[in-house]
This record gives C-alpha cells, structure tokens and sequence, in this order.
C-alpha cells in the first residue's frame, strides 16, 4: 500500500485533474481563440463551476478523500477552495468587459467575437454568485449568526444544490464552450456525479444502516458536563474501526434525520464490538445525554478520520490531549495496551479544574502529566495551559527526534503545540492532530 505522502499526492494530482479537465476539454472542443482576457474570463468561470462541482466530494463524508488526508485537511481545503472558486466566479463578468454583447450573428458561428445578452441565461449566473457569496460568508459566520447546526447544514447542502443547478444552466446557455453538444454533456454528467454524491449520503448511505442498528447499552456521568455513552450492535457484528477514528452519531431518530454529530471513538477495537463516546455538553444535543435512555436506538456513520497510530512503527507514542480531545487518544492507548504495544507512552492531559479529569483510575498506570489551568491550593501537578514550556519540560531531544505525536483539544492548544514539536525538530509527518471544530 502507498505511505502518507504518495497518497497525499496521488490525491493532489487527482483534484488537480478532475477540475481543470472541463478546462481542458473546453479548450480543445472550442473554436478559434479570442483575446486573452476573454479566454481567462471563460476560463476563470469554468473553473469556478468544476471546483464548486468537486467540492460535493470535498464534503467529509467520503472516506476515501477524507480517511486518506485527514479530515481536518479535507474541512480546510474545502473551505479554501469554495472561496477560491467565489474570487474566479466574481472576477469571471468583469474580464468580459468591453466584448460586444447580442449573442450569436450570423458572421460569427462559433461566437468568438460576441457575448449573449439573453438576460435568462446571464441572471442564473448572477443568481448562482449571488448564493455562492452568502453560502460562503454565512459558513465563515456561523456560529455568529446563532443557527442550529442542523439548519446550517440543511441550509448549506440545499444552497449548493440550487447553485449547481444554476450554474449548469448559466454555463449551457450563456457559456461558449459550455453550449458545444460534448460539454453540455459533459457538464450534465459533472453536475449528476456532484447531486449524486448528496444523494448517497442523505439517501443510500440511511437506508443501508437502517439494517445495521445499535442498542445504547449505558450512559454514564464522567465527570460533571461529561458522559460515556456505550452502544451495542443489534443483530450485526459491529463497527470495523481504528482506534482514533469518529463516527457520526445519530441516537433516537430516523436514519434519514439530520440530527447526526460526530464523535470520536473512546474504546478500542480490541475490547470488542461494544463502541463509545465520551460526550461534552456543549449544545442542543449534547446537553440533553444523560436523559438517553438505555435500549434508545442508535445510527452509526463511519468510521471517519486518520488519527490513528496503527502502521507507525516510531519507537514511542505521545498523546496530548485538552479537554474532552482525550476521547480519541483514550481509544488509542487502550487498543496500545490490549495489544501489548512494547512502546514508551507519555500522556499530557490538560483540563481547567481537577473534577474534569476523566478517566483517572484508568490512566494513573500510564506515564500521564496532568496539567490544570484553575487549580485547587491543594493541586500539587503542573498548573497552566499544554503550553511550549510544559512539552518542552515533558519530552526530551531523543523523543522530539524519533517519537510519534498525537493531538487533540481546542484549536489554541493544537497550535501552540504543534508550533513547538516543529521548533523542536519533529517532522509534521509525526504530528498527527484531529479538531472538534472547523472554524
Ligand atoms: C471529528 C470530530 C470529533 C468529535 N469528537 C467529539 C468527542 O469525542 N466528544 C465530544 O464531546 N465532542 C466531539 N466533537 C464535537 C461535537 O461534534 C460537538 O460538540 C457536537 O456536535 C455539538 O452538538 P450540539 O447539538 O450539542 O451543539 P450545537 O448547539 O448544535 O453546537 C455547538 C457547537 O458545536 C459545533 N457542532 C455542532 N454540531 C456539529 C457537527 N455536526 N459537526 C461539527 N461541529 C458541530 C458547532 O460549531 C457549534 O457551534 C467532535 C467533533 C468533530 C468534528
């Protein structure tokens, strides 16, 4: 099998492909050349639409992209390349200026010389960057403007839906190249591929788990504001997983409802079918855990992510968790220990107050530094944040040298770290790190 960085760029080269092929094809079924800006005009707009196309796929939810670079890397590159695609889609009406309008003459079969001016052709282009602007700007506001996950995520699939639409429409009609018999087909098939992928994951993925479910066997208070949920397979042999990865969990509803989150995985794959989730309270859904009643039925979409040690063979692993991030890396270390993994293991576990330390018992037989940011008098452990000084203070030049190291907490404490690991000399190869937020 390929290693990280022959994966990373088979899959570079793949996008890199996919959305410059209507380019490519546009320029070789076209007619005689125009001027430059013009070219770059159809250019930047073909552009535009292959990248919103591609960005459907871009969405997380398909495990050969996001398994393969991670998912914070998957999150990251579609939201930069949705705002690539918004600055080539706004620039795109501009290059046109000074081209003459009236659409296709006689003279001028090919319309190299014209552009239309059908306005039903030009408004779903305007419609299109109208709604590609707010789905943009309302994504980057999110959690300002104060919508419900759930709402913001219907809002944005149905957003890029009728955008899509749109743009097919635009490129067909207004669209020099895009009106040639071989793109209209091509960019049919596009837009069906990139609709298609919605309908896999809102539609075929929900009807095949409704035969896969799962019984919520226990849910336990951790510590305050933080609970374990166990669910057991139904009938079904389980989840086949990596320690580390997350699921999209749905408890309660329907397999085609949207009220799904993800969750990073607590157990290990070692400690049998059983799977689960340490769960903060944090909003609508979170907070409401401990009213889950055992035997609740559960959904499981997964697994996701590339937060996983498994196939490292560096001489020590070490796990630095914030908060609730130590979900994953608890997943981790119990599979290390049910395999007997002979690797040195350091754990850094950082929490505000000393009730929030979960796990205690479990993790006092491992080499752990607790670190606290509001200690009691009595703490006698490191006080402060996961900061450069405790890392440096926890790890010597032999470990930042040779060891793996895996993140995971507020996006704060991942950069400050991972800044460090590099200064330190650790290659970002050996820094493997999972969000809990995209923003
Ligand atoms: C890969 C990954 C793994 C995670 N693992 C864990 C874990 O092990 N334990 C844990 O407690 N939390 C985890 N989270 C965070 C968890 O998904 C959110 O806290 C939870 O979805 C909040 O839901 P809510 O309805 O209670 O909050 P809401 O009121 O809906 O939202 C509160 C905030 O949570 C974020 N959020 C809500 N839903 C989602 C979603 N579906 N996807 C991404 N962000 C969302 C939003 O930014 C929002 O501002 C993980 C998140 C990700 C992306």
């Amino acid at each position: 099998m390929e290693g990280p960085p022959v994966r990373v760029f088979l899959l570079i080269a793949a996008y890199a492909a996919v959305v410059t092929l209507p380019l490519i094809l546009s320029w070789a079924v076209g007619g005689p050349p125009r001027p430059l800006h013009q070219e770059l005009a159809s250019g930047l707009g073909i552009l535009s639409f292959s990248i919103i196309l591609v960005e459907f796929v871009l969405s997380g939810r398909f495990k050969r992209v996001s398994n393969r670079i991670g998912m914070d890397v998957t999150m990251r590159a579609h939201q930069l390349f949705a705002r690539t695609a918004l600055l080539f889609a706004v620039l795109h009406p501009f290059l046109y200026r000074g081209t003459p309008t009236g659409g296709q003459r006689p003279w001028d079969p090919t319309r190299q010389l014209t552009l239309t001016s059908d306005f039903t052709y030009i408004s779903t282009g305007i419609a299109a960057l109208i709604l590609l602007f707010c789905l943009v700007a309302f994504a980057i506001a999110r959690k300002q403007l104060d919508f419900k996950y759930e709402t913001w995520r219907l809002m944005h699939g149905l957003g890029a839906l009728l955008i899509a639409a749109l743009l097919l429409h635009h490129t067909v009609y207004a669209g020099r190249y895009g009106s040639e018999p071989v793109m209209t087909w091509f960019w049919l098939a596009m837009t069906g591929v990139a609709m298609g992928s919605l309908l896999y994951v809102y539609l075929l993925v929900p009807l095949r788990d409704r035969g896969r479910r799962w019984r919520v066997s226990s849910v336990d208070c951790l510590t305050p504001r933080q609970w374990q949920v166990t669910v057991t397979p139904v009938n079904h042999a389980g989840l086949d997983y990596k320690a580390g990865q997350f699921v999209w969990l749905n408890i309660g509803h329907s397999t085609f409802s949207l009220k799904e989150n993800p969750f990073s995985i607590c157990s290990a794959p070692a400690g049998g079918p059983d799977v689960s989730f340490m769960i903060k309270e944090l909003g609508d859904f979170t907070r409401t855990i401990g009213q889950i009643q055992p035997d609740t039925i559960a959904y499981l979409d997964g697994p996701f992510g590339s937060l996983t040690v498994e196939g490292r063979d560096e001489p020590g692993i070490a796990l630095i968790a914030g908060g609730v991030g130590i979900a994953p890396l608890l997943g981790i270390l119990r599979q290390l220990r049910a395999m007997n993994d002979p690797r040195k293991i350091k754990f850094i576990y950082g929490n505000r107050k000393e009730d929030q330390i979960a796990w205690r018992d479990e993790l006092d037989g491992a080499d752990v530094t607790y670190v606290l940011s509001e200690p009691s008098e009595a703490w006698e452990g490191e006080v402060g944040f996961v900061d450069a000084g405790l890392v440096d203070r926890v790890f010597g030049p032999e470990e930042f040298e040779n060891w793996l190291f895996v993140l995971c907490g507020p996006a704060i404490m991942m950069e400050v770290v991972e800044t460090r690991l590099i200064e330190k000399g650790t290659t970002s190869d050996r820094i493997l790190s999972e969000r809990f937020d995209y923003d």
